[in-house]
């Protein structure tokens, strides 16, 4: 019998991700959603912290984010059991800085939301916020390997918070008075007038 299966809908892939979150350093939404949240705060001080959490959840349920989660905690579980052979072995072992892979692959998910999510991811690698710092720190101790996950959690984060950034303008264009939504048989009208 074929038990192979490749698909997976939106609703299977938000559970796989948790899941595997949950087993590389015990991650949840509300750890990635309080980076977020600290990261748009700065720029929008009223911004909601359930908006955070949604955009978190929203972005787990991404194909492309759940073939990074799903690759990036197998990476680290099987570097932590030793089951590399070659240089690649400690050099995940050991989260050798020079790597720099893990960077590539955190990238990939930020730039779902373009240059600034790029920039986001910048802040939150470089800062090392929350539950990056603490997977960062765990990964130094010796059988602990979270050397694609720090990136791949700290990326997801800048997603979310540019989704968050990318909602509180269209809330705020909303907002102007001189808004009026365009109809296209307004538009057709107008035309016809003229
Ligand atoms: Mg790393």
């Amino acid at each position: 019998m074929d038990s192979k299966k490749l698909a997976y809908n939106r609703e299977e892939m938000l559970k796989l991700n948790l899941e595997a979150l949950k087993s590389r350093g015990g991650v949840t939404i509300d750890d990635i959603a309080e980076i977020a949240y600290r990261q748009q705060s700065k720029y929008y001080p009223d911004v909601s912290y359930q908006l955070c959490y949604e955009s978190v959840e929203k972005i787990l349920t991404f194909r492309d984010v759940f073939h990074h989660i799903q690759f990036a905690s197998e990476v680290d579980r099987l570097a932590e059991e030793k089951a590399f052979k070659g240089p690649i072995q400690d050099i995940l072992y050991y989260d050798y800085g020079l790597f720099g892979l893990d960077e590539v692959l955190g990238l990939d998910v930020a730039r779902l939301y373009g240059a600034i999510g790029q920039t986001n991811f910048g802040d939150i690698d470089v800062n090392k916020r929350g539950i990056v710092d603490k997977l960062n720190s765990e990964g130094k101790k010796d059988g602990v390997v979270h050397t694609l996950m720090d990136d791949i959690v700290g990326s997801i984060a800048a997603a979310a918070s540019t989704r968050v950034a990318q909602v509180m303008n269209e809330d705020a264009a909303m907002e102007n008075p001189g808004y009026h939504k365009v109809n296209l048989f307004e538009e057709l009208e107008g035309k016809k007038d003229k």
